[in-house]
């Protein structure tokens, strides 16, 4: 056993002043885990360290707090999937799907991708379709596949936290494009400033997580237009496609030039309010398919059968399903806005998925970590600070993600709460 008095907390502190920084990696957080696991781990593993979402989400369960920190519905699935699970697992569909993918699912994919999106075209579920455990396991296969060591991939920032130790696993280079307030905004000569000689790959999540910002034609067109004269290819996180309230998505996939360099990623998780299943998939040219298929069979093998057969149903729902989705969610979205305004949050309104990032400057001059403890202990509402979102911990520390994918009830008990922030905060 390697004689380390240092904690977890300040080696990733220590490494981090040596290399690329990463969301979540900086910045006072508690240390959760008992002094004894800390020491030994590898040189990757101690560039980052447990999710910040993650933990917020556990600190608020344990301190009896409402919970808007990760994001995931606390409302049931539509009861044909509960059905179709019981199904497939009474059928005896115990044993391994082939590794990228049941065919019934892949066919599914297939046939609704199309239908909802039709610029995309027909797709072939031999060659451009791969279930993977998640859009997280979607990701991380994706950029092992077709990235290199020392391969630069630009990611706009806030960003997604996985986003950051994704391209450390790969050995990538994150090159970081800030994404400007109020709207979230892309300065077009920053992010060309960022392709390079090494570019190779750029992570486009729209809508967007942790800001619900929905990529504009003219964005996601520039963005195109460097990937076809970089040679660079494009990680599409399109999970939130279902969701968007104002403007709508737009397939990168779909843009010219983008069919042989995008690998679009997918999920069963927030459109069906499965999170847990950990069903995702790709789409993407043979060519690129070849190297996410040969990283994922090694990965994971593939993803549980049962919930694979039981996802046939969700991707069979017709279009009023995904009407009510977005109205659901637009429901939401209008229940919680008004209380934070009201708290005094700075709000800029998500015009797609289920976040809200907030800036807290009036409330506070709290950094965003110590106000996201104080709010889960009184009045006892949780969210994701901030920083976690930036490679630059500073960019974020103002700020506070809510997530609101919770029943009206939830979101009602959070507002009540938030009420109450006035008289505990102190300047
Ligand atoms: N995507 C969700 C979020 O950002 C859940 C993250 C997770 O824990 N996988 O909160």
């Amino acid at each position: 056993m390697a004689s380390a008095s240092s904690s977890a907390t300040s080696a990733s502190a220590s490494r981090a002043t040596s290399s690329e920084p990463v969301a979540g990696q900086t910045g006072p957080r508690p240390a959760t885990y008992p002094a004894a696991m800390q020491q030994p781990i590898s040189a990757k593993a101690e560039r980052f360290t447990e999710s910040v979402i993650r933990e917020m989400n556990r600190l608020a369960v344990a301190q009896g707090a409402v919970s808007l920190a990760q994001g995931f519905p606390d409302f049931p699935c539509p009861p044909e999937l509960k059905a179709a699970v019981a199904e497939a697992v009474e059928a005896d569909l115990n044993q391994y799907a082939i590794t990228w993918g049941s065919k019934p699912l892949r066919d599914a994919i297939a046939l609704a991708t199309p239908r909802h999106f039709p610029e995309v075209g027909d797709l072939d579920p031999e060659t451009q379709i791969t279930v993977t455990c998640g859009a997280t396991e979607a990701m991380i296969a994706a950029m092992l596949g077709l990235l290199d060591p020392g391969d630069e991939v630009i990611i706009f920032e806030p960003y997604y936290e996985n986003y950051g130790p994704d391209a450390i696993l790969t050995g990538a280079v994150p090159r970081y494009v800030t994404l400007h307030e109020p709207d979230w905004s892309i300065d077009p000569d920053e992010l060309r400033a960022a392709f390079g000689r090494r570019t190779r790959g750029i992570v486009v999540n729209s809508p967007h997580n942790p800001t619900g910002k929905v990529f504009s034609h003219d964005e996601l067109s520039l963005i195109a237009s460097l990937c076809v004269e970089f040679d660079a290819v494009a990680f599409a996180d399109d999970i939130y496609e279902h969701i968007v309230f104002e403007g709508e998505h737009l397939p990168l996939i779909a843009f010219p030039g983008m069919a042989e360099r995008t690998v679009s990623i997918h999920s069963t998780s927030k459109t069906y309010s499965v999170t847990g299943w950990r069903i995702g998939w790709t789409i993407a040219a043979p060519a690129l398919t070849l190297g996410i298929r040969r990283v994922h069979d090694f990965l994971t093998v593939g993803a549980a059968a049962p919930l694979q057969a039981a996802a046939v149903t969700a991707l069979q729902f017709g279009d009023d399903y995904y009407r009510d989705l977005a109205a659901g969610y637009r429901e939401r979205r209008d229940a919680l806005l008004p209380a934070l305004r009201t708290a005094g949050f700075r709000v800029h309104d998500p015009a797609g998925a289920y976040y809200v990032m907030t800036d807290i400057r009036d409330l506070t001059d709290d950094d965003d970590v110590t106000f996201a403890h104080r709010l889960i202990a009184d009045p006892g509402v949780a969210a994701v600070p901030g920083s976690s979102f930036f490679s630059r911990p500073e960019l974020g520390r103002t700020k506070l993600r809510f997530a609101f994918p919770k029943r009206l009830e939830t979101l009602a008990a959070a507002a009540e709460r938030l009420t109450r922030i006035g008289a505990t905060v102190t300047r």
